[in-house]
């Protein structure tokens, strides 16, 4: 178990290796940008305030882009979820204690999602509470924070419009915004216990707590029972908006039908209170019955109409066409499209069913970008001609046509600075109308992007202590997946390295495009690299200068050029 999370920990630390950092561009100046009347509304949801639910139970709302709940116990308190990094647990660990003074005597995880677990070690104080989450918790961070990571943070920012001046985020849907990039300190605390069964019973503090795995949004979600109280924390398979069934910022099919399962046993508690990780909390056991009810007919509904059109042979887009909520459910305002959408989640569906290709031959082995977009110009008769009618889009209010016509138009490079000028008219002028603070959010950054007024840095964590807990296996396996293709094409190279403060060696043969690792030291190796551990670590999460280091705390055998050559294979672009 910690063997993965390490392999986390390293994921989410390991930057660029060899890279030079990116600085931060991130413009101040205030965006005016109009926003849908829903979406503002919405934002009364997330007044930051600490509500008590009942007695013994607060959650606060409005601190962060979750919820973090306070469970009073005899002789302590058990909190649940712990917001999404220190500087956004500091002010509600500080509401907390002004409830109550008593010790924290447990913190639980309710899934791995980072607005859940990054602010514990605030939460947790000067205590040492037991840490609990469900058994794949840990799994499903390291899944996330891995291989994809670099884009998956990129489009999280995109989502949650985190790097968006003042004036671009309404809120985030399911919360006021997101604090957390790579200027938050996260302080995470590892799980010291965890369950793999369906259900696990405590007592904590004199409290009664039943906790069920409720696989939902993410796989590990459980959901937390207070029987004694009759109070339901869902975690996130329920907040005030249409459910995210996919997120945009990228993620593994979401089981739909597995999160109806969840809120079918969640309804079949008949709870008077319930407590969400996101948004505010809800009382009266009719009306929760009924919202659960609801929740879960609009998610099974989406799910199973997409499968009915699917096996009459339709693809995505036909079945994103047809696809609506019924009346009924379509007007609740707890299944409005404020964070996850019916069309986005139509799509996941079929590819969580079928995978990418929707059926049509045309999308077998389609025309490479630019070959389109040039006949696309011929078509209508030219470049020049292609950006009028993109001009002409963007002034006739017909935005996404733009968008489609400047895709084709970046294509050709053709007149760049003005088709990103028209680009970015559209982008701002979809965002003023989506309801999805998702949408409007990506759209707003990719505006900004667009025309250079904003870039996203990787995130970059400077927290040494924590680097140093990464594991070199995990340093080294991410290595493969940056190797450069055309510069190693013709490179046959096995490198050794050895750190004899923890007795480890690895082998790095870069093999003419692949690098094949193992936790081994070489037979014949052309290059031997003999350094500390953690300065290592430092390199590889970029805190320590790679060139500095080459010339200072390495050793080397085979040449300090051929050792530069054989890392820079290694740089991603
Ligand atoms: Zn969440």
């Amino acid at each position: 178990m910690r063997q993965i999370l390490h392999w986390f920990l390293y994921a989410v630390v390991f930057v660029m290796i060899f890279t030079a950092g990116c600085s931060d561009s991130r413009s101040s100046e205030q965006i005016s940008a109009e926003a849908a009347p829903d979406l503002k509304a919405h934002s009364a949801e997330f007044k930051k305030e600490v509500i008590k639910v009942t007695d013994g139970v607060w959650v606060a709302v409005g601190f962060g882009l979750a919820n973090s709940i306070l469970l009073e116990g005899n002789d302590g308190v058990v909190i649940v979820d712990t917001m999404e990094s220190a500087e956004a647990a500091a002010p509600v660990k500080a509401a907390f204690d002004k409830i109550t003074s008593k010790p924290v005597k447990a913190i639980i995880y309710t899934h791995y999602h980072t607005d859940h677990i990054f602010g514990a070690r605030v939460m947790a104080g000067e205590d040492r509470p037991e840490v609990i989450c469900q058994a794949r918790t840990l799994y499903c961070l390291n899944r996330i924070a891995t291989i994809t990571r670099e884009t998956t943070y990129r489009r999280a920012m995109r989502q949650f419009g985190t790097m968006l001046p003042p004036g671009g985020v309404i809120n985030d849907g399911i919360g006021p915004r997101l604090e957390y990039d790579q200027s938050k300190t996260i302080a995470l605390l590892l799980p010291t216990r965890t369950f793999a069964a369906e259900r696990m019973e405590l007592d904590v503090a004199g409290l009664k707590l039943v906790l069920v795995h409720a696989p939902g949004e993410t796989p590990d979600q459980i959901f937390i029972w207070l029987p004694r109280k009759k109070v339901l924390l869902p975690a996130d398979n329920y907040y005030n908006s249409f459910p995210n069934l996919y997120a945009i910022r990228g993620t593994a099919y979401r089981d739909v039908m597995g999160w109806v399962n969840s809120l079918d046993k969640m309804r079949a508690l008949k709870a008077e209170y319930l407590v969400p990780s996101h948004t505010r909390p809800l009382d009266g056991a009719e009306r929760i019955y009924e919202t659960l009810t609801n929740y879960r007919d609009a998610i099974q509904f989406v799910h199973d109409q997409t499968i009915r059109l699917m096996n009459r042979g339709l693809t995505p887009q036909q079945i994103v066409e047809r696809v609506r909520l019924p009346a009924h459910l379509a007007g609740l305002p707890y299944l409005q499209e404020y964070y996850g959408t019916v069309e986005w989640s139509v799509r996941a569906v079929f590819d969580g069913y079928l995978g990418w290709f929707g059926g049509n031959a045309s999308d077998l082995f389609p025309l490479p970008l630019r070959q389109r977009a040039m006949r696309f110009a011929r078509m209508v008769g030219g470049e020049t001609a292609l950006l009028e009618k993109a001009r002409q889009a963007v002034a006739g209010g017909d935005y996404q046509w733009a968008l489609e016509l400047t895709d084709h138009l970046l294509q050709l490079d053709y007149e760049p600075d003005k088709v990103r000028t028209l680009r970015a008219t559209a982008l701002k002028a979809l965002a003023e109308m989506q309801i999805a603070s998702t949408a409007r959010n990506y759209y707003l950054t990719r505006a900004l992007e667009v025309t250079g007024e904003l870039h996203i840095p990787m995130m970059n964590i400077k927290d040494k202590a924590l680097i140093h807990q990464l594991t070199l296996e995990g340093i080294f396996r991410s290595m493969a997946v940056r190797l450069d293709p055309e510069k190693s094409a013709h490179v046959d190279t096995v490198a050794g390295f050895r750190f004899p403060d923890t007795g480890q060696a690895f082998t790095v043969h870069v093999r003419r495009g692949v690098a094949e690792i193992h936790p081994w030291f070489p037979d014949k190796p052309d290059l031997v690299v003999t350094v500390d551990s953690n300065i290592w670590k430092e390199i590889a999460a970029g805190v320590r200068n790679p060139a500095l280091a080459i010339f200072k705390d390495l050793k080397k055998e085979g040449g300090t050029l051929s050792l530069i050559r054989f890392l820079r294979l290694f740089k991603s672009t």
